[in-house]
């Protein structure tokens, strides 16, 4: 077995969606020593496992990031408080605060002598002002500068990526930051107010759907555009960053672009029903256009992410009908 697989490796954030979904990736690859760090009660995660070392830690606090980052080889740092456009636009001192993370973890990395450490950022780092269109000129990375980032959520991932920048020049640390760009797929939050869109409108379909209604409500004119990345794309991204030389934050995202009503399209065909839609113009909405340019990735990796969105949602909109029914049920909600 390549001995690196016996080196310790530490998620944070692994209570949630894209954290848990990469446990339990490295444990399909045979890592052999993972631990697994989420503030949530052990009860709450999305997905756990019992031969991983599963701890309950709030990562605000810097002992707790020491305790968590002891005798690692590599940290993958994706805890935060964050959650789709409901959320951070409600709750930008709460998304702020997530630096308290980043800090203390990359202080301990340092002190602990992590090898790699790599940190989850957002394409709400761009610039507001390049995303008015909902013809959306894909972004380039130099499009984060000048900086006009989402406030709170965004300002806090800029301020973290020149952390982890300023933390390798300094001090030798080997930081890599990719910029996700909309992820969804099965074992993400789907209900509670933080879920994303792709999440939310398939939520929202499967409701009508069991409830024999008709109708939808779809925040803003459904004309707004994005790009939403499969999580297996972003796992496999995740993981040839994390180890690639490429010190710069890179996108991490699907460069196909649809607007919110082509992703309703895509939802109802994945249900078989057709529904009517009423829009929520008040309703959070965040910026007019986005989409990923992957020339960077493509250039640097050879590679990019390709899991179309059809095929995504299909396996998204299963995996939530089966947690939609066992609510409504009575069952567990997490896996
Ligand atoms: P998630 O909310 O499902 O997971 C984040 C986890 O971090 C949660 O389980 C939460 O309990 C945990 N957490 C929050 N505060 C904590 C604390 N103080 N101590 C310990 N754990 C704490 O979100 P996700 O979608 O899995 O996102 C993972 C990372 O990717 C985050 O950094 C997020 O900002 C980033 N990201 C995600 C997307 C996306 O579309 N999902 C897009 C851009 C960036």
């Amino acid at each position: 077995m390549d001995s690196s697989k016996n080196k310790l490796v530490v998620v944070t954030g692994a209570g949630g969606f894209i954290g848990g979904c990469l446990v339990a990736d490295l444990r399909r690859q045979g890592f052999t020593r993972i631990r697994a760090v989420d503030r949530k009660p052990l009860t709450e995660w999305y997905q756990s496992f019992p031969d991983v070392e599963n701890l309950v830690l709030d990562l605000r606090l810097r002992e707790n990031c020491f305790a968590a980052s002891q005798g690692a080889h590599e940290v993958y740092n994706l805890a935060a408080d964050m959650g789709g456009m409901g959320f951070i636009e409600k709750n930008k001192a709460l998304c702020m605060l997530s630096v308290l993370i980043s800090t203390h973890m990359l202080q301990a990395a340092k002190d602990v002598g992590v090898e790699r450490f790599f940190y989850s950022s957002s394409a709400c780092v761009y610039n507001g002002e390049k995303q008015r269109d909902v013809h959306a000129t894909a972004l380039k990375e130099e499009d984060a500068y000048p900086a006009l980032a989402e406030d709170g959520y965004g300002w806090e991932k800029l301020f973290t990526e020149r952390m982890c920048r300023h933390f390798r020049e300094d001090y030798g640390l080997e930081t890599r930051v990719a910029r996700f760009h909309n992820v969804y797929g099965p074992h993400g939050t789907w209900d509670g107010g933080r879920e994303k869109a792709p999440a939310a409108i398939c939520r929202k379909v499967i409701d009508a759907k069991h409830r024999g209604l008709h109708e939808i409500e779809i925040w803003g004119d459904g004309e707004q555009t994005r790009s939403f990345m499969y999580i297996d794309d972003c796992l496999k991204g995740v993981q040839l960053i994390a180890h690639s030389d490429i010190v710069e934050p890179l996108n991490l995202g699907s460069s196909e672009l649809v607007s919110i009503n082509q992703l309703v399209d895509i939802v109802e065909k994945a249900a078989g029903v057709k529904l009517s839609r009423t829009y929520d113009l008040g309703a959070p909405k965040g910026v007019r256009g986005r989409n990923s340019d992957n020339t960077l990735i493509r250039k640097k990796l050879g590679w990019e992410p390709s899991i179309s969105l059809r095929e995504g949602i299909a396996k998204t909109y299963t995996w939530i009908e089966q947690q939609y029914c066992d609510k409504i049920q009575g069952r567990r909600t997490v896996s």
